[in-house]
């Protein structure tokens, strides 16, 4: 029952770099009341730049970085891309056994015979690892913690930067009267001072991938049967997200197989204006109809 002129729409959107796969959910786009996004990679860059490297007594600051990469080799998280990208020598792929992503936690591995956890520090605690807490770690980025053989050996701080362009889709967003919500699996203070940055009405952190469905849920419960919720995400960790959404929403090269699959509304260029050009190509596809 959705008119036909949306089919013409998404044509144009198509020419945008906005792949929308089908008419309904352009037609969404035309009654958004919130619009839900991830933060790491979607509203920042996900390029981490290392900005502290504190071994624990014992360690040496290259052993920390070393074994840092070499247990994030597989995965895809932009935190993983940039501590590889830091340390920027070849790794043996032989010598990592054991591998296993924590999703929204980190990851697992046997390197060179040692067992190695890297990641936030929930994942260590359950592993029964005590994290000093002596340090001032400030809220100048996002903490990667490090694990060998059950011992603390340190943490790399590392830090991101907002994408060009988010903080004016956010203002854009909030000025026509929609509201934006970030969430994140990151710490409460690196967050909040994103959240200050960008002006979003509302965030929540330290959230697991099950949490962010159950914050998209209630915010979905706020609104009006005529009105929509969409989720933007960059899709590591997203999928369910996606799924859930409205309007799923996935953004740039970067985004995996598995959210282009789950998503409703692909994003081609790694832009968040382009969610604006979205957004504007639905009202402007109503209008022709009506
Ligand atoms: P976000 O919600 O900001 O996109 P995620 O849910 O993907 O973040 O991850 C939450 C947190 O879990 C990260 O901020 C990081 O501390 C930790 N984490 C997740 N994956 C990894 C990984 N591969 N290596 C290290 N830390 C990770
Ligand atoms: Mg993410």
């Amino acid at each position: 029952s959705v008119p036909l002129g949306y089919f013409g729409g998404i044509g144009g959107a198509s020419r945008q770099g906005i792949l929308v796969k089908g008419a309904n959910f352009l037609e969404a786009l035309t009654k958004v009341k919130t619009v839900v996004f991830d933060k790491t990679g979607t509203l920042t860059q996900g390029v981490f730049e290392v900005v502290k490297l504190s071994p624990a007594t014992g360690y040496s600051s290259e052993f920390l970085m070393e074994v840092a990469a070499a247990a994030e080799i597989h995965s895809s998280h932009p935190i993983a891309k940039s501590i590889r990208d830091s340390y920027g020598l070849p790794l043996e792929p032989g010598t990592i056994e054991d591998y296993q992503e924590i999703s929204g936690k980190g990851v697992q591995a046997k390197i060179k015979g040692y067992d190695v956890l890297v990641g936030k520090a929930v994942l260590l605690k359950e592993a029964g690892i005590q994290i000093p807490d002596t340090e001032n770690y400030g809220q100048a980025g996002t903490l990667v913690h490090i694990a060998v053989s059950g011992e603390y050996a340190g943490y790399i701080l590392i830090a991101d930067r907002l994408k060009l362009g988010a903080k004016e889709t956010i203002q854009a967003l909030e000025n026509s009267g929609i509201k934006t919500v970030m969430l994140t699996g990151d710490l409460q203070a690196v967050a909040q001072s994103v959240a200050d940055d960008l002006g979003v009405s509302e965030f929540h952190a330290d959230l697991m991938p099950q949490d962010k469905v159950a914050w998209l849920e209630r915010l979905m419960a706020e609104k009006g049967s005529n009105e929509k919720v969409i989720f933007v995400g960059d899709g590591i960790n997203d999928a369910p997200v996606l799924t859930r959404a409205d309007v799923g929403i996935a953004m740039g090269g970067l985004g995996s197989d598995a959210a282009i699959e789950a998503a409703d509304v692909v994003l081609m260029e790694d832009q968040p204006a382009k969610l604006l050009t979205a957004i504007n190509i639905a009202g402007f596809t109503k209008k022709i109809i009506w």
